[in-house]
């Protein structure tokens, strides 16, 4: 089995941490089946945040009995120390537990600091202190806070995109992260979505030992993937390093991670899906794109102000509305009856 240790915490697990935004659109028993699943599968590490609605609960509901053989880590979005206090707590009280080993402050515009306006970063120390966290950590998607706050040394662990798609300045910040001494974990292993083959996503991880992917599971048989590849880990090989570069030239650059940063949008749209939609149809089973439902959020795109407040938020620094524009043509020409093949939008 490959393990991981998280920098200087000393958090030693095995290579597959779980990620568990997706649990928020399953039930509680479903949830709680995959999560008992995982644990008992080799999985240890388990990740959420306040902002996934109840998925702090359900975890709390699956785990409690093993809290003591698990590592729990959540977010905290809050801009204020008030409601730092006000999250921490709720956190702590649907996780069922009281001390959370990673407590990490939610993609920040900027990076938190003792003795900063915000008051974060002290009150963070505060916890600590009090024993109600174990861990003051960051995730980001900017690579200018990711960076700061590598350089910093205020943080245990940063958590950041990283799969196959990454470029030349994501792998510098991961060896910088490993020099540090700090916990590098992987968010978007699979992109979004994008990136459909567990295997390869796999093997680009497992290249890198300081690295800990939080695989996003939502379905037992994607459960069941990243459980076998505790004892078989998928290693790279000629047949996945075409793959990824097949991959890389048609995602690289422009495309939509499906982070959601730059919602709600006022006209309703909702961007983190229609701004990919050409890659979804192309990357996933088609004619769950075509439904009823997916044609009318797409035509919502018709609604869009030009406001410019989506591209503002974007952290890859997309051109959004254009973006939408090109995948609604796309997509409208589609339904007229345009064959779906790689790369033809
Ligand atoms: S530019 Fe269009 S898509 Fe972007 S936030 Fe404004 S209305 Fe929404
Ligand atoms: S447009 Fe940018 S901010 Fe919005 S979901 Fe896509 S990657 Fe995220």
């Amino acid at each position: 089995m490959t393990t991981v240790t998280l920098g200087k915490t000393g958090i030693t697990v095995n290579k597959n941490g779980f990620g568990a935004l997706p649990i928020q659109r399953i039930t509680k028993e479903e949830a709680a089946k995959l999560l008992r699943k995982a644990y008992d599968g080799g999985i240890t590490y388990f990740d959420t945040a306040r902002a996934y609605s109840d998925s702090e609960e359900k975890i709390g509901y699956a785990l409690s009995d093993v809290r003591n053989h698990i590592y729990l880590a959540t977010k905290t979005a809050a801009t204020t120390a008030e409601g730092f206090w006000k999250d921490l707590e709720t956190s702590l009280r649907l996780l069922k537990t009281d001390c959370i080993d990673v407590y990490q402050f939610h993609n920040p515009a900027v990076c938190p600091k003792p003795g900063d306006e915000s008051g974060l970063y002290d009150a963070a120390l505060k916890a600590r202190e009090q024993g109600k966290i174990r861990f003051i950590s960051i995730t980001n998607h900017r690579l200018a806070v990711a960076n700061e706050a590598v350089d910093s040394g205020l943080y245990a662990t940063l958590q950041f995109p990283f799969c196959y798609l990454c470029s030349e300045k994501d792998l510098e910040l991961m060896e910088k992260c490993k020099k540090a001494d700090m916990g590098f974990i992987a968010m978007k292993a699979l992109s979004g979505g994008l990136i459909n083959n567990s295997r390869a996503a796999y093997a680009f991880q497992a290249q890198y030992d300081s690295v800990l992917p939080i695989w996003g599971v939502q379905k037992e048989h994607e459960l069941d993937e990243f459980l076998s590849y505790i004892d078989n880990p998928p290693v790279m090989d000629d047949e996945i390093r075409t793959l990824i570069e097949n991959d890389r030239k048609q995602l690289f650059g422009s495309f939509c991670r499906a982070c959601g940063y730059c919602m709600p949008c006022p006209a309703g749209i909702e961007i983190n899906t229609c701004a990919r939609m050409s890659l979804l149809l192309r990357r996933s089973p088609s004619h769950l794109q075509l439904t009823p439902e997916v044609q009318a959020k797409m035509m919502k795109i018709k609604d869009c102000l030009h406001c410019g407040h989506c591209m503002s938020k974007c952290p890859y620094g997309l051109n959004t509305p254009e973006l939408l524009q090109r995948n609604l043509k796309d997509y409208e020409e589609v339904l007229a009856g345009k064959e779906i093949l790689p790369g033809n939008f």
